[in-house]
Formats: structure tokens, C-alpha cells, sequence
């Protein structure tokens, strides 16, 4: 017998005064809240599956307050996730216990916490999935889809005009609910920024109102395809300022690059010592450094126009994970 690792509620507590830290006052454990609304299709949403990514418990405090006065125009589910890692202030504890890689299946109690919620949202023919988070760098907000269909696209312009598809992995949330209905996570930017919450309210108040998909969305969207990963040497010294004597210099504005387009034959870092510690490679592990970067004196440039996307001045987060990716339009993926 698994035991259950989660609560059931049929109301939001009183989330006033409540912040990550304090969470498990009110959500002790991770908890699934079903909201009865005059539709009978719910909205999903997902929120604090990374436990130091606070944005959907803010979007969570505007609904309460707006419920005060507005009965919901459709039902609505609340998965609440990873109560404890956001107690410590941590993304996750462990990496066993990431809860944003839990649904596609496996053999843990939290892997059958998360097969019993798909299995239930399954029987009640969900209209939408939303699962909320935060970035570490400055990126606009935008959304990751898992199709290219109308739905997908409607969905994803609600919240942003930044769009990326992706198809990996397979375990992530808002990929595995793709299989019963249009389904996206919002990037909603940092953490400490309160434009987050705001933004991510209105998309959801926007799906709540909505009664049936378009065939096409009536707001812009540019949809991008990450094409390249961009790695830094881990033995390779990293600066941020004109004149350093790092193997590699980048801007200090760097992240405002995310979502730019840089056009081809524009320098992308230089290289005070010669070597070149950068590699840029795709999702199976194939070199395409030289299908994107050539080395030009000390200069690094652009093969190609690219979009560059969690491109982040944290040292940490570059060795932990990477400098940033690539993104092109899916028609120039060849
Ligand atoms: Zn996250």
C-alpha cells in the first residue's frame, strides 16, 4: 500500500500573510484543491513545483482575492507542489524529488501522487493545463508549448507572445497533460519581481473566461525551437566587464539579450586569452559549434541568426546548467 503524500481540499485556505517560507501553515503537505465553477471542465494549474519559484502561490493570493467578489466561470484545480523545498527556500530538496519530472511515470510514492492526479484530472476532461514558474536570469515571460495545433497556439498567446515548443522531457508537467488538453508552462520571470504574479493572474482569469478555442489566436505569437545548448569549459575562468583577463568576457547586460535576435556576423563574446571554451550543442548531444560560432582574432561570432534565451550572469547557474540556448523559428531547425 502507497501511502497518500497528499491532502485533498474542496477551498483555498486563508492564504493572507502566507510567503514560500511559511507555506506549510496552511499546506502541510502538497495538497490538490478541486474549485466548483459554472463549467464543468476544469482549468488546472499547477503551482510551487519548484519550491523557491513563489510566483504561483502570488497568483493564488489575487485569485482568492477576486473569488471574494466573482463566482468562477469554470471549475478549477490547484495542484500544490513541493511545499517542503519551499519551507528550506530551495528549488527542490533532492533531485529524486523535482517535482516538475514526476509525470511521465515510475515507481515512487510521488510518482503515484502524480499518476493518480493525471488519471483524475483524465475522467473529468480537463479544458486547460497551466503550470506556473519562475526563471533565475531576466527573461521576458513566455510560455512552453508541446504542439504546434491551434490550441496550443490560442493557449500560449494568452499569456505571452514568447513562445518555445518543446518535446522534452517527457516527465515535465505541462508536457505529459499535453495527451488531455492544451497545456503550457508560464515562465512568469523572476522570482522577486511582482509583474509575475499580475501577469500570470490575468492569463489564468483569461482561460477561465474563455468557452471555446479559436482556430487561430487573436494575439501575436512567435513561436521559437531550441536548437543549440551553449556550454562553457568548467575548467575555463568566466568575466563580465570590458578589459577582464577571463578565457571569456560577456557583457554584465548579457541577460537583455534574452529573446533578441542577434543577427549573424555580430560578436557574441570575446576572448582575452585565445581559446575558445564555448561549445554549442543540441539535444542528443551533437556538436554544432561550427554551425553557430566562429572565432574571428579574439572575437566570437555569430554563423547565424539566433535568439538566445536563459542566457544568465550567474556564475553558479553557467556551471551548474549552462551560459544559455539557442532558439531559431521551427522552419530553420534544417
Ligand atoms: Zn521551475
Amino acid at each position: 500500500m502507497i501511502p497518500a503524500v497528499f491532502d485533498r481540499l474542496a477551498a483555498l485556505p486563508d492564504l493572507d500573510g502566507v510567503t514560500g517560507r511559511t507555506i506549510r501553515s496552511v499546506f502541510p503537505r502538497p495538497a490538490l484543491i478541486r474549485l466548483e465553477g459554472r463549467r464543468p471542465n476544469p482549468v488546472f494549474i499547477a503551482v510551487m513545483q519548484h519550491g523557491d519559484e513563489t510566483v504561483g502561490l502570488d497568483v493564488l493570493k489575487r485569485l482568492q482575492a477576486w473569488m471574494a467578489t466573482h463566482p468562477l466561470p469554470r471549475s478549477l484545480w490547484v495542484f500544490v507542489g513541493n511545499v517542503e523545498a519551499a519551507e528550506a527556500g530551495k528549488r527542490r530538496l533532492s533531485p529524486e524529488t523535482d517535482f516538475n519530472r514526476l509525470w511521465a511515470g515510475g515507481t515512487t510514492p510521488l510518482h503515484a501522487m502524480a499518476g493518480g492526479i493525471k488519471a483524475e484530472l483524465a475522467a473529468a476532461k480537463p479544458f486547460a493545463a497551466i503550470d506556473f514558474h519562475n526563471n533565475t536570469g531576466a527573461n521576458p515571460h513566455y510560455s512552453l508549448v508541446h504542439g504546434l495545433g491551434p490550441e496550443d497556439r490560442h493557449l500560449a498567446s494568452l499569456f505571452s507572445p514568447n513562445a518555445i515548443l518543446t518535446l522534452t522531457p517527457p516527465a515535465m508537467m505541462s508536457l505529459a497533460m499535453r495527451k488531455l488538453c492544451p497545456s503550457v508552462t508560464a515562465e512568469c520571470g523572476q522570482a522577486k519581481d511582482p509583474q509575475g504574479g499580475e501577469a500570470g493572474f490575468d492569463f489564468l482569469m483569461a482561460v477561465l473566461h474563455l468557452d471555446r478555442w479559436h482556430s487561430e489566436e487573436d494575439r501575436e505569437l512567435r513561436l521559437y525551437e531550441i536548437t543549440g545548448r551553449v556550454e562553457v569549459n568548467p575548467e575555463a575562468s568566466i568575466g563580465f566587464e570590458a578589459g577582464t583577463d577571463a578565457d571569456l568576457e560577456l557583457p554584465a547586460s548579457l541577460e537583455k539579450w534574452n529573446f533578441f535576435e542577434r543577427p549573424a556576423n555580430s560578436v557574441f563574446a570575446r576572448l582575452p586569452l585565445g581559446h575558445c571554451p564555448l561549445s554549442v550543442i543540441d539535444e542528443a548531444g551533437k556538436d554544432l559549434t561550427a554551425r553557430f560560432l566562429s572565432v574571428e582574432g579574439d572575437r566570437v561570432v555569430l554563423k547565424r541568426d539566433v535568439t538566445p534565451v536563459m542566457l544568465t550572469t550567474s556564475v553558479a547557474a553557467i556551471r551548474d546548467d549552462c551560459l544559455c540556448y539557442f532558439m531559431e523559428p521551427p522552419e530553420a531547425r534544417s
